[in-house]
């Protein structure tokens, strides 16, 4: 089958990413797999080839935000049938036992195993997943539109979750990329007000065009004090600038698995007034059912840059150069 590895993780310039004719991957026992319709390139796939987070393997094939069809069933796999539409992501395993995973907390589960990091991935025609960590996902829909759901959704989603937000709250957003601009819709549906903080002109466009309240570069500051913030991009820089704009009693949740260097805090202007910074890890997989459920209620519809599965490389550098608005997505097949 046609896919892409992650040869040897280094700058975009040296080509990290490369395509390669491999076997077809055969389901192990509890396993589907997937004949891959749409799977969405996530920042996290640029930081594997990159090599900012050390790579688990040889020649992973990428890609955690995998829309397909199941094909082929493992032993003892009974939760879904052939032919029927389901979503892989990041999260594809725990250990079960650990005292994480036994409080619902799966996400912190130190012998967790992630799709395109610890196993092959969607940059490819076929990929396998334990059917345990599967999404079944609705047939009518557009694939290319469910594929960034999976990580800038479900991670987004979380994020949103930590930061707090009291209904009908005040949301400032930090970065606008492919999980910012699902989760900006996520919260004006539910009612908060949600300022958009990003220095990319078409993000801001695009923000206000799904209903933010307003949009600016982040030095400006939000125009009203902000109930919760979640910082998208990755720029410790902007922890102390979020700081500042949330009000007393705020929350910052950190989305992102990769970020700069955080400076110093200046107490009394950045964290004093019960104000709260935290980070997010992944997901479980109760926060993927319960998103996955809200943004088809909410129509959540994603932004995307549909690109062949030939042209991931290009994809990827895209990405890399803040050339893509939305979410970019590779269409297999
Ligand atoms: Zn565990
Ligand atoms: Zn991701």
């Amino acid at each position: 089958m046609r896919a892409w590895v992650v040869d040897r993780p280094g700058p975009m310039a040296g080509g990290p990413l490369v395509e390669a004719s491999l076997p077809e991957p055969e389901p192990g026992p509890g396993e589907v797999r997937v004949r891959v319709e749409a799977c969405g390139v996530c920042r996290t796939d640029l930081h594997l080839a990159l090599g900012e987070l050390a790579p688990r393997r040889p020649r992973t094939v990428p890609g955690h935000e995998v829309v397909g069809v199941v094909d082929a069933l493992g032993d003892g796999a009974g939760r879904f049938a052939p032919g029927d539409r389901v979503g892989i992501a990041w999260l594809r395993g725990t250990c079960g036992r650990c005292r994480f995973c036994r409080t619902g907390r799966e996400n912190l589960c130190p012998d967790a195993a992630f799709t395109g990091w610890d196993a092959d991935g969607g940059y490819a025609e076929l990929a396998v997943v334990p059917e345990a960590y599967a999404y079944r996902l609705p047939a009518d829909a557009d694939a290319v539109a469910l594929a960034p759901l999976l990580c800038a959704g479900i991670v987004g989603y979380r994020a949103l979750k930590r930061a707090e937000l009291p209904p009908g709250g005040r949301l400032g957003i930090y970065g606008f990329g492919a999980s910012a601009h699902v989760v900006a819709q996520v919260a004006i549906g539910q009612g908060a007000r949600v300022h958009v903080l990003t220095r990319s002109a078409a993000a801001r466009a695009l923000a206000l065009e799904l209903g933010a309240a307003s949009a600016g570069p982040a030095a400006d500051g939000p125009p009203e004090p902000l109930d919760s913030a979640v910082l998208f991009a990755p720029a410790g820089a902007l922890v102390p600038v979020a700081m500042r704009a949330l009000d007393a009693g705020g929350t910052l949740a950190v989305a992102g698995i990769h970020l700069s260097d955080v400076p110093g805090l200046d107490y009394q202007a950045e964290l004093f007034r019960e104000r709260r910074l935290l980070s997010v890890t992944a997901n479980t997989r109760a926060d993927g059912e319960e998103f996955l459920r809200l943004a088809a209620a909410l129509r959540v519809r994603p932004t995307v840059d549909p690109r062949p599965l030939a042209g991931a490389d290009r994809a990827l550098a895209d990405l890399a150069a803040d050339r893509i608005t939305g979410a970019a997505v590779l269409v297999t097949g």
